[in-house]
């Protein structure tokens, strides 16, 4: 069975403004429901950036089809498959395999191949998440059978005239059919993954306390939330609406996660990299107070540059074993150790089977 905690609102406002011995007990809590059902390991995915072509235009994304600035690159199936066989070799028992959005059957049928290739050659040591995007339903079937079992679709802001205000009013961006997406992968069986941005142009705590009982009610089994940061490429950072400065995003994306932690202890949780672009420390602080995953970066140092989602994105000029470095001697100054060479499946995933 599946675990949740019932907060009102109301409370999780009062969670996510808190400050001092509030902010402390808030922090002790969601570390304690953390370790009592997780545990205090800390689950690897090696993230594989294969593609920054993309197909829509996002208001807030560095990599958005209008971005004319970065070189379009497509990593080859062997490329994606020799990244993933070094996140193996580096002892991550997971992939995150991530793109822009691109709808056609060629993309379908390479990312087929891409999955059939690393389950094989690695004996199905390797778990995969997929995060490309929206996609039809015969589409993300078609992977699902390919060997993909998890899947991470954000949806971003769960309140529509937000979510309307951040991205261009088309056919290509709605907010209706991202929500279906997420049925539908829910309905195929993939371990579902959604997330948020925190701190966008008009975004209030009121919002962001929707934001997590929406994704508690979605019922998720993985979480990718962290702040937004302005990309001088993308139309939303011209934005004139009221906005936290980056400090209070950091802050308040900490909350969050904490927060959720506490709504849904049964979870994975990811400590994500934007959360590094304010805070050199900000991911292993994340693990502190609730998280239990982190996405070091195998994507080829060549392309790293080309998929820039944000501005003052880490790692941008790393190896793989840099990143990899990090995790063996930063993760540690946070209390706790990676968990290598495991799948990392979220317990909430495993309860629901029960
Ligand atoms: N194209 C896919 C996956 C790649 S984008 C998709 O959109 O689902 C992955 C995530 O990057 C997005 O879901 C978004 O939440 C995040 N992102 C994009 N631009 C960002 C920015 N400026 N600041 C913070 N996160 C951003
Ligand atoms: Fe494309 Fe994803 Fe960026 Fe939107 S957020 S522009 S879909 S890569």
């Amino acid at each position: 069975m599946v675990i949740n905690n019932f907060l009102s609102k109301q409370e999780i406002v009062s969670y996510l403004q808190s400050s001092g011995a509030q902010l402390k007990a808030l922090y002790a809590r969601s570390a304690q429901l953390r370790d009592k059902y997780v545990g205090s390991a800390v689950y690897l995915r090696g993230l594989i950036e294969f593609s920054n072509i993309c197909e829509k235009d996002c208001l807030y994304c560095g990599i958005r089809k209008s971005n004319a600035t970065y070189e379009r690159y497509e990593l080859t199936v062997e490329q994606i498959v020799a990244s993933a066989m070094e996140a193996e070799r580096l002892g991550y028992g997971s992939v995150v395999l991530q793109s822009g959005e691109w709808q056609s059957g060629e993309f379908v049928e390479k990312l087929g191949q891409v999955l059939k290739a690393i389950k094989t050659k690695s004996e199905g040591k390797i778990g995969i998440t997929l995060s490309c995007g929206e996609q039809p339903k015969e589409v993300y079937r078609y992977w699902f059978e390919c060997g993909a079992h998890r899947y991470l679709l954000r949806i971003e802001t769960s309140n529509k005239q937000l979510y309307e205000s951040i991205h261009p009013r088309n056919e290509k961006h709605q907010f209706e059919k991202r929500l279906e997406c997420l049925e539908t992968l829910k309905g195929l069986k993939y371990q579902l993954g959604s997330g948020i941005m925190i701190g966008l142009p008009g975004q209030t705590v009121e919002m962001l306390a929707d934001d997590l009982l929406f994704l508690q009610k979605l019922d998720v089994d993985m979480c990718g939330m962290g702040p937004y940061i302005e990309h001088a490429d993308a139309p939303l950072s011209n934005s004139k609406k009221s906005m936290f400065s980056l400090d209070e995003r950091y802050r308040l994306s900490l909350n969050c996660v904490a927060a959720l932690r506490i709504l849904m202890p049964d979870i994975n949780i990811a400590a994500t990299t934007a959360l590094q672009a304010i805070k050199p420390l900000g991911r292993e602080v994340a693990i502190e107070i609730g998280a239990n995953v982190m996405m070091p970066n195998v994507t080829p140092v060549e392309c790293r540059g080309d998929y820039l989602l944000y501005s003052n994105k880490p790692c941008v000029d790393e190896s793989p074993e840099c990143c990899a470095s990090c995790i063996d001697h930063r993760l540690p100054l946070s209390g706790y150790k990676p968990q290598y060479r495991k799948w990392g499946d979220s317990l909430r995933y495993q309860n629901r089977s029960v």
